[in-house]
């Protein structure tokens, strides 16, 4: 393991029957916090989600590490189960790290492990990370604002706890205020998503992305449209974990895509949004 060295001593300590619950940001090791960071170099054991990376487990040599997910479409551990191993770890004396992916707090479910530490007594620190559908899609060139496209942005979860696609979201309405949409774990139920925003008046040409394994070496970018977003998902062969942005926003990765500039590619267009720059 490489040896950093962290800026000067005050950085906190994750004491003995502590937990932190963190972000470990969407894949890309160096898209950790500085404190997920001190966190990795002090913990007993590593409570961590699928989505947690190896390269960056192995911050933690000296650490336990427990899996607590889902893999390969097996039901995942049950929510209350993990909460409660929480408790159980901090009031074994260790200092628990609880690593989650992305952001704790953004369909992480960071918000029921964090109230199940309170009702226990146990303290905690909440460390948050850079989100999948903000920071995956500037890996992908598109910047989830652009000043002249969007003055807001809509976060949606495609399934809620039943694994259906969420029965309360107000399709009319979020098709209607939206202005740019990006949707999480919306694979399975991208057809449902889609005819929903569809029926709503959300028009067909809209342009999508699908960026899977959004800052991973195995990153994926599908560019569609709402129309064909379904059928595209089907033959790009695209698997979760994938975010889905539909908007106009999306055009700008013809000029941003800067992963494809670094490895040589011109970029597709300088002015994708087809404003008049004369
Ligand atoms: N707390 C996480 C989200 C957890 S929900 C966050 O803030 O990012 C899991 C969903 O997040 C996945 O189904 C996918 O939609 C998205 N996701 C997480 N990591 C991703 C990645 N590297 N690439 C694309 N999508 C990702």
């Amino acid at each position: 393991m490489n040896e950093t060295t962290l800026p000067p001593s005050d950085w906190p300590e994750l004491k003995p029957g502590c937990v932190w619950l963190c972000g470990a940001g969407p894949g890309d090791p160096g898209l950790l916090t500085l404190h997920a960071l001190n966190a990795l170099r002090q913990a007993d054991v590593v409570v961590h989600d699928a989505l947690v990376s190896d390269a960056i487990l192995d911050w933690a040599p000296q650490a336990e590490r427990i899996f607590a997910g889902k893999r390969g479409g097996k039901p995942s551990a049950k929510q209350a189960d993990i909460s409660l191993r929480l408790v159980a770890l901090a009031r074994a004396g260790k200092r628990v790290l609880r690593l989650k992916g992305g952001d704790p707090f953004v369909f992480g479910r960071g918000g029921e492990e964090a109230q199940t530490l309170v009702q226990h007594g146990v303290p905690f620190r909440i460390v948050p990370g850079i989100s999948a559908g903000i920071g995956g899609l500037a890996y992908a060139g598109i910047p989830v604002t652009h000043r002249e496209v969007n003055q807001s942005v809509t976060f949606l979860t495609g399934h809620d706890q039943t694994g259906e696609a969420p029965g309360s979201i107000d399709w009319e309405a979020v098709s209607k205020g939206a202005q740019v949409l990006v949707v999480y774990m919306g694979i399975k139920h991208a057809p449902v998503i889609a005819a929903a925003l569809l029926a709503a008046g959300r028009p067909a040409d809209e342009p999508v992305a699908v960026v899977s394994n959004a800052t991973l070496p195995g990153q994926k970018v599908l560019e569609t449209t709402l129309g064909h977003m379904v059928a595209d998902i089907a033959t790009a062969r695209i698997e979760p974990p994938a975010i889905l942005c539909i908007g106009r926003n999306v055009l700008m990765r013809q000029a941003l895509d800067w992963q494809s500039m670094a490895a040589g590619a011109a970029p597709r267009d300088l002015d994708p949004l087809g404003r008049d720059t004369a």
